[in-house]
């Protein structure tokens, strides 16, 4: 009977193998053939170690390997031993390689196995079943010439993910605390990263580490210790310039195209050549292929191990699985999400993960970004575009002659080598002088609001009701003339909601501004900070209501008045009654948040006989 690979345990020197059977049952086979879990040392071995190292039980043997950054071969020492042996002696060495790799990894990779395959015999090698597609051919030929290493891999991947995949039932995927589709998805992880099932739960920077780590060590390299990857650099802060955002130019705007680059920093990886040996290579003709606006340059002589391996995931997902989930082909659907999930992270392991982690590249990469984006930018203003925002990997363009974009799309691939592709198109968007903070509205009246106060999740009901009947009146815009009547009949409907919390007609409940409690209730105690949420927090805890850090609380804003000896302006919304609400702080905060939609239409000041009304009232 077929059973899938789906994990495995080192036991002292061999290794027990679990195989899942069509009807859920788990088949165990041990490999009889010792193995022992290993690391590298440096080749020159004092005899003192040399003599501790045997004594223990382990044994020595010398291997050649290749080193990532010289390309040159290197003797070193390989130290086998049970797991626990290895984890006391590791201490010994100045220097170890590969002591991080699970060895479990490194077993399958020695044995020529493969997690998440089907077999017939237990304890077989994966040897691939022919799989032959058409499309894939189609879409991937020429990568023979042009990129013979990235077709190596993406063939590869293809064929891992491409062998036949057992039925899966909903009561196998139950005993794994799976449903079925996120047991197939766990997997194609786990075929695709040759990974045991069990590490479904690990970070997705795990992943990356053992496609990477596998693919160096099946071309004869050592894998670098995490210094090395990071070439001695320490980390430093390169988030402050790491995106560009590009200040919109205020204002309502009609039939705006949203461009978008399609996985740019994977695509820069790969376009770029930039991985952890060929950023600031060496060579001395490698100098003039400078980064733009950094002081590092990359390699012309090397094909750069990440960006293959980047290259070749990406090239899988959005030639091939991305198009055919599309198509509706629910299998493809999965494998284009997980190859999602492994790219979306594979410019932040380099600043962050340990192992992976190297400055320069990380700068490398953001620095090609932003170039493409002012290029296209560039570019658009070429070609008699208007664009009017940019952020990242996404260009803003308004009102835009199709031919023309078209033209904008062809450039930037042929001058880049990256692919723009219009990504949606706003009927009407509103820009407030802000980064990252506007209101697209959609053709059929679906608003798109990012980064809008009034469409925060604290934000009380009442302001996310207004804003929507503003995006209602907003969409109504069919030409320039119709801005201005539509500012009229907006200006109309906040005069209406002022009104109405000047005359208490809301629900209280509608008034409720929601945050999430970052201390605990203890400390909370403790502080002497009266900050709103703290406030209602110190209420509900006196009315013995039991918080813990992390919650949820809902307060709205009272008239002031004296609570433990402090000046409280808010209450728990469950205590408050209506005429304690203070109307005159929601008028304003009504407005406040509604400042980033209101201002580019000339609209947002308080009127002043509104403001006098609200004083009497306030004082009445
Ligand atoms: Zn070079």
């Amino acid at each position: 009977m077929d059973g899938l690979l789906i994990d495995g345990k080192i036991e002292k020197d061999r290794v027990r193998l679990y195989y899942l059977l069509e009807d859920g049952k788990l088949i165990e086979w041990v490999d009889e053939r010792k193995f022992y879990p290993y690391f590298y040392v440096p080749f020159e071995l004092e005899n003192e170690i040399f003599d501790e190292v045997t004594a223990l039980g382990c044994s020595v043997s010398s291997e050649f390997k290749k080193n990532l950054f010289s390309e040159k071969e290197d003797k070193y020492l390989k130290i086998s031993g049970d797991e626990e042996t290895l984890g006391k002696l590791e201490y010994r060495f100045n220097r170890v390689w590969e002591d991080e790799l699970p060895s479990i990894i490194k077993y399958a990779f020695e044995r020529n196995i493969r997690f998440g395959i089907q077999y017939e015999t237990f304890g077989k090698e994966y040897t691939p079943l022919e799989v032959e597609d058409h499309y894939f051919n189609e879409s991937f030929g020429n990568l023979i010439d042009k990129d013979p290493k990235k077709y190596y891999y993406v063939k590869k991947f293809f064929e891992v993910i491409e062998q036949p995949m057992p039925r899966i039932t909903e009561d196998v995927a139950k005993k794994f605390g799976y449903d079925k589709d996120r047991m197939l998805k766990a997997i194609y992880l786990s075929r695709i990263t040759n990974t045991p099932l069990a590490s479904k739960r690990m970070p997705p920077s795990y992943f990356i580490k053992a496609l990477y780590y596998i693919s160096l060590k099946s071309e004869g390299y050592i894998i670098p210790t995490a210094e090395e990857f990071a070439k001695g650099e320490s980390s430093r802060g390169v988030y402050g310039k790491a995106a560009l955002v590009i200040t919109p130019e205020k204002g309502v705007f009609l039939n705006t195209y949203v461009l978008d680059y399609e996985s740019l920093y994977p695509s820069c990886i790969d376009v770029y050549n930039l991985s952890h040996e060929t950023v600031n290579c060496g060579h001395s003709e490698c100098l003039k292929n400078s980064v733009p606006e950094e002081k590092h340059h990359v390699c012309l002589l090397r094909r750069g191990k990440y960006s293959v391996l980047i290259g070749a995931l990406k090239d899988l997902r959005i030639k091939y699985y991305k198009r055919r989930g599309k198509d509706g082909d629910i299998r493809a659907k999965i494998v284009s999400d997980i190859l999602k999930n492994i790219l979306v992270i594979c410019y932040g392991v380099t600043i962050r993960i340990k192992g992976l982690a190297n400055p320069s590249l990380a700068e490398s990469i953001t620095a090609y970004a932003r170039n493409a984006l002012k290029t296209a930018w560039k570019i658009a203003l070429e070609e008699g575009l208007k664009p009017v925002y940019g952020d990242t990997d996404s260009l803003f363009i308004v009102n835009p002659e199709s031919k023309r974009v078209q033209t904008l799309v062809d450039r930037v691939k042929s001058e880049l080598g990256l692919y723009l592709a219009v990504d949606k198109k706003y009927k009407v968007c509103i820009f407030s002088k802000a980064k990252k903070a506007y209101l697209g509205i959609f053709e059929d009246g679906k608003i798109d609001p990012k980064g809008l106060a009034a469409y925060k999740s604290s934000t009380p009901l009442f302001v996310k009701k207004v804003l929507k009947e503003t995006a209602i009146e907003l969409s109504k815009i069919e030409s320039a003339d119709d801005i201005v009547r539509a500012r009229e009949r907006i200006n109309r409907i906040l005069e209406e909601r002022e009104k109405d919390i000047l005359h208490r007609r809301f629900e209280v409940e509608d008034m409720g501004f929601s945050v999430i409690l970052h201390k605990s209730p203890q400390e909370i105690l403790n502080s002497n900070v009266n900050a709103q949420s703290y406030q209602c927090a110190i209420q509900l805890i006196d009315a013995g209501i039991r918080l813990r850090r992390g919650q949820t609380i809902t307060f709205a804003k009272v008239k002031p008045f004296y609570y433990r000896g402090n000046r409280f302006t808010v209450k728990p919304i469950n205590f408050v009654k209506k005429d304690e609400i203070n109307i005159q702080d929601y008028i304003s905060n009504m407005y406040t948040m509604m400042a980033q939609i209101l201002e580019p239409l000339g609209l947002g000041k308080v009127s002043t006989r509104n403001q006098n009304m609200m004083l009497s009232n306030w004082f009445e």
